[in-house]
């Protein structure tokens, strides 16, 4: 059965009073209420990223509209530092208009903790916003026809830095057809950003050993954001 939502809050309320007259009790004269990590919504960045998105979802610019279940604009911080951007939704993204949330976005989660950052602190997005059917890749065409969508976030967003993350990510915003083994590691440059190419993580998950390679090109990242990792968690 689903609470009753006026109840749900009045019980958030009543136990916010209770705990607020326990730290009276205690002592305390001040609480800080922190403010929310994402700016409100009427931001500007978020406006456009809205309107983006909304223009995605109605999209039928190519014949990827006509498999999909949802379109995936991408999500995440409206001011990030940094903005990772893949190839195009699986079948989960697609089922949840979510971009990275399948086992790919599972190892992307971890690699962005691992530098130090949560989730939702960067902006994760792909070239192409829809699925392609039996996940082939996006088609050159289908590319050209998606990435102005991409380059209107990168300008709302202007994260410090892009990593892309393997050669279709490249590609689709470099036009560099080098192949990902040769880029990667190097820093390229997209409209005055800089743009760090590394593997995708789905190329990971097949080849384990590679990760070593990735985490060198994203210390390189927080090397140019002034940052270093947090230490290792030893394992229990
Ligand atoms: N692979 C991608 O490139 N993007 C996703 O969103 C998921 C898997």
């Amino acid at each position: 059965m689903c609470p009753d939502p006026r109840q749900a809050l009045e019980d958030v309320i009543h136990q916010a009073a209770e705990y607020l007259a326990w730290l009276k009790a205690d002592g305390v004269q001040q609480v800080e209420i922190a403010r929310k990590s994402e700016p409100p919504k009427g931001d500007p960045v978020s406006q456009e990223l809205n309107t983006i998105a909304t223009q995605i979802s109605a999209c039928k610019k190519c014949d990827l509209h006509k498999t999909r279940t949802n379109t995936v604009p991408g999500q995440g911080h409206t001011h990030p530092e940094i903005m990772f951007i893949g190839e195009a939704p699986g079948a989960d993204e697609d089922e949840q208009g979510l971009a990275f949330v399948g086992r790919a976005g599972q190892l992307l989660t971890k690699m962005i903790e691992a530098m130090g950052f949560k989730r939702d602190e960067v902006f994760i997005a792909n070239i192409a916003k829809c699925r392609p059917p039996d996940n082939r890749q996006p088609t050159p065409e289908e590319m050209d026809t998606c990435i102005p969508y991409l380059k209107r976030q990168i300008v709302a967003l202007q994260p410090k830095v892009i990593v892309a993350l393997g050669a279709v990510a490249v590609k689709g915003l470099l036009q560099d057809f080098t192949g990902i083994s040769k880029v990667r590691g190097t820093w390229m440059k997209f409209d005055g950003i800089d743009v760090m190419p590394t593997y995708h993580p789905a190329y990971l998950l097949r080849n384990p050993p590679a990760k070593k390679e990735v985490w060198a090109d994203l210390q390189l990242v927080l090397k140019r954001l002034g940052r270093t990792p947090p230490p290792v968690k030893k394992a229990e």
